[in-house]
């Protein structure tokens, strides 16, 4: 859309060759821990942001925060560009970080107040009491912040980036140490911010959690961005999938017609089963049915498996 203005932008977050060298310190010699990083990420989406340890993802949502300084590139935040338009930049977004570090004297209640003060909330426009409540603090509003369980922090961090109501949310690890309940709670949380328009980018090492939440996904490593594609683009990458096979008798060999037939690979399971992994483009799955009936075997059970996000997480960070 040619015609988005800053108020309806196409993009909730641009960023343009993007790089930032840390100057050497001690020791260590300086280090590019971003490389020239181009996203685009579209407004309303769910973005998901991974790569393993060391990828550069904290450096890059540190200069998005405005915690960190940027060596060159530039950043576009709900149209808005860092460096000709900082306020309004900084105003369309909230960070949710990865510490569980909060004023242990302020209570929730003042925390939101305080954080709503900063981005100069007036106080007829705050919403900390729907918001709290929205995150299941209601009956916490005004317990002393130390009291709260780590799940409770957690909750009222993301309030906290929320208090200036900014169109962009960015969660960093949320869920790293989060027990499966609160996991499934705040994910339904982050569904209803994004139904309610707000983008969010998330950072998160559980594969399977940016395969249920993400509908794009972009992978970076060394600095670099080495995937940015939607989510089942991404999936349908993998060529490979498995077919598991039970037989009547347990296998002990390869039948000799599947290892003469070019498959990526044919292995026994201990449990007496036969695991064939084929390339989806090459063979279909029936000609591997025909040639183990063509070997006399009595087939019982069937199952195909195809790999998911954590095959082609591995798969590309070793190539690159
Ligand atoms: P990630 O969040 O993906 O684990 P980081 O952004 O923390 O990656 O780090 C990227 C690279 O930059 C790493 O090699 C890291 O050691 C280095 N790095 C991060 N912060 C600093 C810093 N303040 N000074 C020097 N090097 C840093």
């Amino acid at each position: 859309m040619s015609t988005a203005t800053p108020e309806t932008p196409r993009y909730a977050l641009e960023i343009r060759d993007l790089r930032k060298t840390y100057a050497a310190r001690g020791g260590e010699s300086e280090k590019e821990a971003l490389k020239g990083i181009d996203l685009a990420i579209p407004r309303g989406s769910i973005f998901g942001l991974l790569g393993p340890n060391g990828a550069g993802k904290s450096t890059l949502i540190n200069i998005l925060a405005g915690l960190v300084n940027k060596t060159s590139g530039s950043v576009r935040i709900w149209g808005f560009d860092q460096d000709k338009n900082p306020r309004m930049s900084r105003a369309s977004i909230g960070v949710v970080p990865q510490e569980l570090h909060l004023d242990p004297f302020f209570t929730p209640h003042e925390a939101m107040e305080i954080q709503a003060g900063l981005y100069g909330v007036p106080p007829s426009a705050r919403q900390t009491d729907t918001l709290l409540t929205a995150l299941g603090l209601g009956d916490k509003m005004h317990v002393g912040a130390r009291s709260l369980s780590g799940g409770m922090k957690r909750r009222l961090l993301i309030g906290k980036a929320l208090a200036h109501s900014p169109p962009v949310l960015i969660l960093d690890e949320p869920t790293a140490g989060v027990d499966i309940d609160l996991r499934r709670q705040l994910w339904a949380y982050v569904r209803r911010l994004n139904d309610e328009g707000v983008t969010v980018i998330l950072t998160t090492h559980y594969l399977e959690e940016a395969e249920e939440m993400c509908d794009r996904i972009a992978i970076i490593d060394h600095g670099k961005v080495i995937a940015n594609e939607g989510k089942s683009a991404l999936l349908s990458r993998i060529d490979r999938k498995t077919m598991t096979i039970t037989a009547g008798e347990p296998f002990t060999t390869i039948p000799p017609l599947l290892a003469a037939h070019g498959l990526l690979d044919c292995s026994l399971g201990e449990d007496g089963t036969l695991a064939i992994t084929f390339s989806r483009s090459e063979t279909n799955p029936g000609e591997i049915l025909d040639l183990v009936r063509n070997s006399d075997i009595d087939i019982r059970d069937v199952m195909t498996h195809e790999p998911g996000l954590e095959q082609i997480f591995m798969d590309l960070t070793a190539s690159s």
